[in-house]
C-alpha cells in the first residue's frame, strides 16, 4: 500500500516513537497504510506503532481558521488569497499605500492585490474610558451580569464592548508577538494544555505555549471552530462518545514516579494516544460551535510558532506529560529537529522545587511499557522529604540531560492558564455557557494581552519587559487606546 503515501502525507505521519530506529523516517517503505475502514490508519512497520492518519489539506484548513480569528479586525489585508493577509499595516508599511481617509480614519491599500482597509486604530478609542472601566471590574472578578448593572448597560451592548476591546487587544499583541518572535536566535518555550471550561465537560481544549523565561504567552489556541462541521477528520460529531468508561486511575502515592505512572495508563487507556478526548464519558456539544480533533488543534498551533520560529538556530520546547503535544511538536517541527536546532522535552515537577538551584544527579527512571526513559532527580533538604523533577527528553539535539534538569519551571504555562479560571470564574462555570464556549474568546484574547502587557510579576516587570520587547508595563489605558 506504500505507493499511496506521498510525501505531504508523510510529512505529518511518519513513526513518532523516539525508541524506534525508523523514528522521523520519510520513506514510504517503512511504513504501511490500512484503508480497511473509515478511518484509515498508518503502521511504522519496525515499531508496528499505528496511528489515525492527519490529513494535510485538513490540516491546512485547521492553521488558516486559527490565523484568520488572530487576524480578525487588525489593519491588514483580509484577503485570503493573498501574501500581504494578516500582515498589519503598522509593521509591514511597505507593502500598503496610505490611501486618503474614510471620516476621520487613515485608509490603506494593499499593494499586492488592491484590497482598500480602513485603520480603525489611526483615531483615538472613543470609548476608552469605558473599556478602562469593564477591564477593572473583569480583572477583579465581577461577572458580565454584574458589570453590566453597574454600568447600567445592557448585556448585548457590553458584549459589543468587549468585543471592540478583544480586536485591540488582538492589535497590541500581534505588535508585540512580531517584536518577540524576532528578539533573538534561542528559544526556551513550555507548553500545557487544560480544559477551557473544566467543570462544563463541553469538549474544548485550551492549549498554550510561552516563553519559561519571561513567561510571555505567546500563542494559545482552542479546538473550537465556528465553522459547520462536514464529513471529514479534522472534526469530533456532536454524537461523539468516548467508548472508555473508567475513570483514569488515582497515582498510589504524590511522588513522581507514580504520577506519571498512572497517566501512563491514563494515556494507554485511549483509543489513540494523542486525544484526549478518547476517555470523556459526557459530552456537552457546543450549541453553535464545532469540536476541532485534538490533534490538529495542537499541529496548527504549533506550525503557526514554526512559521515564526523555524529559522532559529535552537528553540528547545518543554511540555507537561501529554502525548497529543509530543506527536504534534513533533509533525510541525520536524525540519528543525532535522536541522538539530529542536530539543522536546516532558517536564514534571514538584510545585515547590526550586528555580535556578540544582539538584542531585538524575537518576534513569524506568516504567514497564516501552515509553522512553525518564530520568528523576531530587532537591534534598535538611528536614522533610526531597523535591523532585522528571524529564523525558524526547528530541534531543542541544541539551544534555544535565541541562535540562536545570531548566527554568513550566508552572508559569500552568498558573497562566489557572488564573484565567480564577480571574474570569463567574464566566467560566456560568451554566448557560456550557454549551456556548465561544463567548469566552474575547475574554481569552483580552487576557492574553494584559498578561504580557500588563500583570506585573514583580513591579515594573511584565513578560514583555522581562522579554526585552517592551521598556515598562502598560497601563490599562495604554493597553486599550
Ligand atoms: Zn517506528
Ligand atoms: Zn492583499
Amino acid at each position: 500500500m506504500s505507493e499511496n503515501l506521498s510525501p505531504q502525507l508523510l510529512a505529518l505521519n511518519f513513526c513518532k516513537n523516539p525508541l524506534c530506529a525508523d523514528f522521523g523516517s520519510l520513506n514510504a517503505a517503512n511504513y504501511s497504510l490500512s484503508s480497511a475502514t473509515n478511518n484509515p490508519q498508518i503502521a511504522c512497520i519496525n515499531c508496528h506503532s499505528i496511528s489515525p492518519i492527519i490529513w494535510p489539506t485538513e490540516l491546512n484548513h485547521e492553521v488558516t481558521a486559527q490565523l484568520e480569528h488572530n487576524h480578525a479586525g487588525l489593519t491588514a489585508c483580509t484577503s485570503e488569497q493573498c501574501v500581504n493577509v494578516g500582515l498589519n499595516v503598522q509593521l509591514h508599511p511597505n507593502r500598503y499605500y496610505a490611501f486618503g481617509f474614510s471620516g476621520d480614519k487613515q485608509r490603506y491599500r494593499c499593494k499586492n492585490c488592491q484590497k482598500t482597509i480602513v485603520d480603525r486604530f489611526s483615531v483615538e478609542n472613543p470609548n476608552l474610558k469605558t473599556h478602562v472601566t469593564i477591564l477593572a471590574l473583569l480583572l477583579t472578578g465581577f461577572s458580565l451580569k454584574e458589570i453590566a448593572a453597574k454600568l447600567k448597560i445592557q448585556a448585548k451592548t457590553l458584549n459589543d464592548h468587549i468585543k471592540v476591546m478583544a480586536t485591540i487587544c488582538r492589535q497590541k499583541s500581534s505588535v508585540f508577538d512580531h517584536h518577540w518572535k524576532n528578539k533573538g536566535q534561542k528559544f526556551l518555550l513550555g507548553s500545557d494544555w487544560t480544559f477551557l471550561q473544566p467543570k462544563s465537560q463541553n469538549g474544548v481544549l485550551w492549549v498554550c505555549t510561552g516563553d519559561l523565561d519571561s513567561h510571555y504567552i505567546a500563542q494559545q489556541s482552542l479546538n473550537l471552530s465556528e465553522q459547520k462541521i462536514t464529513i471529514n477528520h479534522r472534526f469530533i460529531g456532536s454524537d461523539f462518545l468516548a467508548s472508555i468508561n473508567t475513570a483514569p486511575p488515582a497515582p498510589k502515592t504524590e511522588a513522581l514516579k507514580d504520577i506519571i505512572e498512572s497517566l501512563n495508563v491514563a494515556h494507554q487507556e485511549r483509543t489513540h494516544l494523542n486525544n484526549p478526548l478518547h476517555n470523556q464519558t459526557q459530552l456537552n456539544y457546543p450549541a453553535k460551535s464545532s469540536l476541532v480533533s485534538p490533534i490538529y488543534c495542537t499541529a496548527a498551533h504549533y506550525l503557526q510558532l514554526n512559521q515564526a520560529l523555524g529559522n532559529k538556530e535552537q528553540v528547545m520546547l518543554s511540555m507537561s506529560f501529554e502525548p497529543m503535544l509530543a506527536d504534534a511538536a513533533m509533525l510541525s517541527f520536524n525540519a528543525m529537529r532535522q536541522k538539530q536546532s529542536l530539543d522536546l522535552l516532558y517536564q514534571v515537577e514538584d510545585e515547590s522545587w526550586t528555580e535556578g538551584k540544582t539538584g542531585n544527579k538524575p537518576q534513569l527512571l524506568r516504567f514497564e511499557d516501552s515509553a522512553p526513559p525518564w530520568s528523576l532527580s531530587e532537591q534534598w533538604h535538611l528536614r522533610g522529604k526531597a523535591d523532585q523533577r522528571a524529564i523525558c527528553q524526547l528530541v534531543e539535539s542541544n541539551l544534555t540531560q544535565k541541562q535540562a534538569h536545570q531548566l527554568p519551571k513550566l508552572s508559569s504555562i500552568t498558573h497562566y492558564m489557572d488564573r484565567f479560571h480564577a480571574m474570569f470564574k463567574s464566566s467560566v462555570n456560568e451554566p448557560r455557557r456550557k454549551r456556548r464556549p465561544e463567548g469566552l474568546l474575547p475574554l481569552l484574547d483580552i487576557y492574553r494581552a494584559w498578561n504580557n502587557l500588563c500583570h506585573q510579576e514583580n513591579p515594573g516587570e511584565t513578560p514583555a519587559v522581562n522579554a526585552g520587547i517592551s521598556e515598562k508595563p502598560l497601563s490599562l489605558d495604554q493597553l486599550l487606546q
